[in-house]
């Protein structure tokens, strides 16, 4: 299958409608109309109808879409026909939250190996996960095949630890710390900033309260 170029917007909407598809899946529901959808995953729906039209999935008039077919395209495209495995960098507070919480058991992502410089939690399982120590991290990436990373580390740390991840070939960092990390082109970097979501959201609250609703 040819790769095809989506818009970043729809491809962040994926996993919502892919997680709502399955929902309607075990309730049996064959079908669904892009007005249904829209409803359950609040995204408006001629937004829905222009998604899915990147994929040339196109809802027929009257009857919408199939939903174990959308199912099957949209699996392909997250990759959730194959496990990956992803490695967490620094297990303290968030760290350890996030081993627990795991990605859910069905979700086909996983963390793998944690890391963490602490001589004191190297070594051990937790939460499930092998944590190994720092001076592992390149062998165990590249005998596992681990190309992911969620890095947890103190903002101190982020950038040596962000080269060293590079050093072991990995292709994306999930950075949940506040500093924006330096990396090569051919790496994809998330930014996760729990701090600055909480105070967005305060925000939008004091400045637009009276229009909640919108968007
Ligand atoms: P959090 O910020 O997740 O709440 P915390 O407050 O418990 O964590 P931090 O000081 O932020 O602790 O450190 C997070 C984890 O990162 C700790 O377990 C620490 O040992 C680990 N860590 C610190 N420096 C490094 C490093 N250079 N490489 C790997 N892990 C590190």
């Amino acid at each position: 299958m040819a790769e095809t170029k989506i818009p970043r917007a729809t491809a962040k909407r994926l996993p919502i409608y892919y997680r709502y598809l399955n929902i309607l899946l075990d309730a049996d529901k064959k079908r669904v109309s892009s007005t249904e959808l829209s409803e359950a995953v609040k995204v408006d729906s001629a937004t829905i109808r222009r998604d899915f039209s990147y994929f040339g999935a196109l809802g027929k008039r009257g009857y919408g879409y199939d939903v174990e077919k959308l199912l099957a395209f949209f699996k392909k495209i997250l990759n959730q026909d194959t496990l990956t495995n992803v490695a967490l960098i620094g297990v303290g507070n968030l760290g350890h939250a996030l081993l627990n919480f795991n990605f859910h058991k069905n979700s086909n992502v996983r963390i793998s190996a944690a890391f963490d410089v602490n001589e004191a939690i190297a070594n051990t399982v937790q939460s499930g996960v092998p944590v190994y120590p720092m001076t592992e991290l390149k062998k165990q990436l590249i005998e596992q095949q681990i190309e992911i990373a969620i890095l947890t580390v103190p903002t101190s740390a982020v950038q040596s630890v962000t080269d060293d991840l590079v050093d072991a070939n990995v292709k994306g960092i999930m950075n949940f710390t506040p500093l924006r990390i330096s990396v090569p082109e051919t790496v994809r970097v998330q930014n996760v900033d729990l701090t600055n979501e909480l105070q967005t959201l305060i925000y939008f609250i004091e400045h637009y309260g009276e229009q909640l609703g919108d968007k």
